[in-house]
């Protein structure tokens, strides 16, 4: 597949491609281009002789546009989903739903096209206030791999219906989702230049969508680690920027929770996607006097999950999407029983048999009597390892949740009013789920504290995030 520039499907500059590999078995996905700094600059060039056409629309044909986009990939969901489990991993259940999300969120944005409007002040000198909302302009978009469609869907919805142009790069192990999406846009009428499609690497092309004068905001979502790099390159020229980063959630269960509610949650919010997700339950602190039979009750759930190829239907969870990935989980769960900083009660290891030889698999994995400066506790685990903390009461498990360099979301489980009032203002974290872990819908503003994040994305508060105010100061 090739990449979009300027509304045409074009090789690299470099001339060179690379090959999209499916992480359950190894073999080829498609071939993408190896984009170059040049591809960057062509598509910038596009992006930026598009803008005043784009922003000159009105709201509402933009958000016509996205409705019909969001209709033209609930026709396609299948095809695409397909694809997503191919280069992904994921299983087709998940795939179809991250392709409904997506559809889902254009058409959220799209809803929005009649809230742009500017607001009016009479000021007491007499002048008359107006505060207009402008495109930024080029904005570029560097997605993870995790949730290639949905991110980008994030990222793309705002900044388009607001009227800036984009410069996108996709994750390289997961280019083709993204780029058919795009082709989805601009089968339904998206202008060219309005959205351009860069594939190749993070040093290489995502550096060059930080550091281009041409790019005036910079969206991202990926590790801590690239978002602190990319804040102090975004500083040269005062770039915006908005930073998703990584999480390690915590989920608390008191006394008083629905048992199998929770545990069904705490299943799903570490499992899903392999354990792939930056909101995932990463941490599971449950209070003494049920946590003996919420472990029960989550190994018996936990060895009833299929692995395997995320296309046989059966199966529920896929590989990890890269070997690196599945190799650093399983150094972090051979540290953990060398240093004896836990027990593993389930998993731990590789799956055996012949159909698991040349995927990335790694078993869903239960790790008890974690010690607190566990790496388990202290750092992002991005893969299917749950470490289980036994707490006195709900003081200590709010404590120890808060005490990671993260913040973006955390779950409370209780049937307890006061105890969730007391969660919730104890928690640091930029959402809080009572009695459900996971779910973000469009409507509601997502992105986290400390160290992870600046910014939101979604909600109202994208429209900010998308253009600047302008103010108009008036006396007649
Ligand atoms: P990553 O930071 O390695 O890569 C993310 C993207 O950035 C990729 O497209 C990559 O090619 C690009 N990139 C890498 N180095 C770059 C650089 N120097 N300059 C510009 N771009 C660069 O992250 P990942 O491993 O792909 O994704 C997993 C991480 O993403 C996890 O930490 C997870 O928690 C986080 N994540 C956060 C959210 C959120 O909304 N907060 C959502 C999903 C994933």
């Amino acid at each position: 597949m090739k990449m979009v520039i300027n509304g045409e499907w074009v090789g690299s500059l470099s001339d060179r491609t690379y090959t999209v590999k499916n992480p359950a078995n190894g073999e080829a996905v498609g071939p993408a281009p190896l984009g170059v700094r040049d591809d960057v600059k062509r598509a910038a060039d596009a992006a930026e002789e598009a803008l005043s056409r784009w922003g000159g629309t009105s709201s509402h044909h933009r958000g016509q546009i996205l409705t019909r986009a969001a209709a033209r990939i609930r026709e396609q969901a299948e095809e695409i989903a397909i694809i997503l489990t191919a280069e992904q991993g994921k299983p087709q259940r998940e795939a179809i739903d991250e392709i409904r999300g997506t559809a889902r969120v254009f058409e959220y944005y799209a809803g929005l096209s009649s809230n742009l409007t500017a607001t009016v002040q009479h000021l007491e000198d007499g002048s008359e206030a107006t505060v207009m909302r402008e495109p930024i302009g080029v904005c570029g978009a560097i997605i993870p791999w995790n949730m290639p469609a949905l991110l980008m869907a994030w990222k793309v919805g705002p900044a388009l219906l607001t009227g800036n142009t984009v410069v996108l790069k996709p994750a390289t192990a997961t280019p083709l989702t993204p780029l058919m999406l795009a082709a989805a846009l601009h089968d339904v009428g998206l202008p060219n230049g309005v959205l351009n499609v860069v594939t190749g690497s993070g040093d290489e092309v995502g550096e060059e969508i930080v550091r281009s004068k041409q790019i005036q905001k910079v969206s991202f979502t990926g590790s801590t680690q690239t978002g602190k790099r990319i804040m102090t390159l975004a500083a040269h020229d005062l770039k915006r920027l908005t930073l998703e980063l990584g999480g390690s959630d915590p989920m608390i269960v008191c006394g008083d929770a629905d048992i199998p509610k929770a545990v069904a949650g705490a299943v799903a919010g570490r499992f899903y996607n392999a354990g792939q997700i930056c909101t995932a339950v990463k941490r599971l602190y449950v209070v003494d006097s049920v946590a003996d039979q919420v472990i029960e009750q989550i190994t018996e759930k936990v060895g009833q999950i299929t692995i395997g190829d995320g296309m046989k239907p059966e199966v529920k969870m896929g590989p990890l999407s890269s070997l690196q990935g599945r190799e650093s989980i399983r150094s972090v769960v051979r540290q953990v029983v060398d240093r004896e900083e836990g027990r593993v009660i389930a998993g731990g290891e590789l799956p055996q048999g012949d159909e698991y030889i040349r995927g990335n698999f790694y078993t869903p994995t239960l790790v008890t009597d974690v010690v607190p400066d566990s790496i388990l506790l202290r750092e992002e685990i991005f893969g299917p390892v749950l470490p289980i903390v036994r707490v006195k009461d709900l003081n200590e498990a709010i404590t120890a949740a808060n005490s990671t360099r993260y913040g973006l979301g955390a779950s409370i489980w209780t049937s307890d009013l006061k105890t969730i009032r007391t969660a919730v203002s104890g928690l640091k974290a930029g959402i809080i789920w009572v009695n459900q872990h996971l779910k973000i819908p469009p409507e509601v503003p997502f992105g986290g504290v400390k160290e992870s994040g600046v910014g939101r994305e979604n909600g109202l508060q994208s429209l900010d995030a998308y253009t600047e105010a302008k103010t108009v100061l008036v006396r007649l």
